[in-house]
């Protein structure tokens, strides 16, 4: 049965990564060879202009889609200071741990946002590691995933953290690939049925299926990049736009406290300029200042708050400190 779910897994992992690689090359090589090398108005310098923008897109589109692969999204798991080797549960579900020893460090503590159901820091047990805000276990990956998005099929991975940023190019730079053979594959058609200005012999049954996929694709891309777009713009996972996230101190639903305004929220997940935002480049967010866990945001561990949210935050923490201070000197005396 496990041999069969491996299969399985394998399959799920290696047909759509094969699939997109293949349909994107052959409507390249049918718009390439079937349209511009073929057709007479393709051979003057338009044609070489479109030839060059055409082979640019492609190239873009198949280098974002397998950054996002070869990137990954990132995993708790890779952080030591995040994993409990020793940890196990019985049949019941009670772990051999309790107290200090299941504790999750303090400087992990200090940035953490979101919470369990009846207020203890969140934890994998299938993973052993404790859960940063955003992140959640994907069944299909069988791991945590930082920043947690959605499990792609197209891809046979997960959206995440790390290969946000990529995604979101790939989804960019499909659309305007999938629009420019669609339009290129409709003007020819035209041509050839409707104005009768190329003899039928140099008809290819490619250009055709190109502008029939190129057209259902085109749209269904369009709506999906249009949905992640705002996605960013809300610095909202796919995950956390349908399900209510439970805060710290804060259980109640206060909204979205990762918002930082449209103009941020797409910094933090594209980068500071414009060539972050359209090539497939390396970035990690920098929070500013000589802030000391700067290494915890670059790598997804914590995340950036909302100003009044995290004053509040850190307001509520000084006043329990003060309070739990006070109430020991009494008990002192
Ligand atoms: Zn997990
Ligand atoms: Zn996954």
């Amino acid at each position: 049965m496990s041999r069969l779910t491996n299969c399985l897994g394998v399959v799920s992992q290696v047909f759509p990564r094969v699939s997109v690689t293949l349909l994107v090359t052959w409507s390249f090589w049918a718009v390439l060879f079937k349209v511009i090398l073929l057709l007479p108005p393709f051979a003057g310098c338009s044609g070489v202009f479109f030839g060059i923008v055409l082979t640019f897109v492609w190239a873009m589109c198949l280098t974002t889609y397998y950054c996002v692969l070869f990137v990954g999204p990132g995993s708790p798991t890779e952080f030591p200071m995040l994993v409990v080797p020793g940890y196990s549960e019985d049949e019941d579900g009670n772990s051999n741990m309790a107290g200090e020893a299941m504790h999750p460090p303090e400087r992990f503590v200090s940035h953490s946002m979101m919470v369990k159901g009846n207020g203890g820091f969140r934890f994998c047990s299938k993973c052993k590691c404790w859960k940063p805000d955003r992140s959640h276990h994907c069944s299909a990956c069988e791991r945590c995933i930082l920043r947690m998005d959605h499990h792609c099929p197209w891809f046979g991975e997960c959206i995440g953290f790390r290969n946000y940023r990529y995604f979101m190019q790939f989804l960019a730079y499909s659309e305007v690939y999938l629009v420019l053979v669609t339009w290129v594959s409709c003007w020819v058609l035209v041509q050839f049925f409707v104005n009768n200005r190329w003899s039928v012999e140099l008809f290819s049954f490619h250009v055709l299926f190109v502008f029939c996929l190129g057209l259902v694709f085109t749209l269904s891309m369009a709506l999906f990049t249009g949905f992640t777009l705002y996605q960013v713009l809300r610095n909202k996972t796919t995950i956390e736009s349908y399900e209510m996230q439970r805060y710290r101190r804060r259980r109640h639903n206060v909204g979205n406290v990762f918002d930082l305004g449209w103009r941020e929220n797409w910094r933090v997940v594209m980068g500071q300029h414009w060539w972050q935002w359209l090539l497939p480049v390396t970035y990690s967010y920098d929070v500013g200042g000589q802030c000391e866990d700067a290494d915890l945001y670059a790598n997804g561990l914590c995340f950036p708050l909302e100003t009044e949210v995290a004053s509040g935050l850190r307001l509520v923490e000084r006043l329990e400190r003060v309070s739990g201070e006070l109430e020991r000197g009494l008990l002192r005396r």
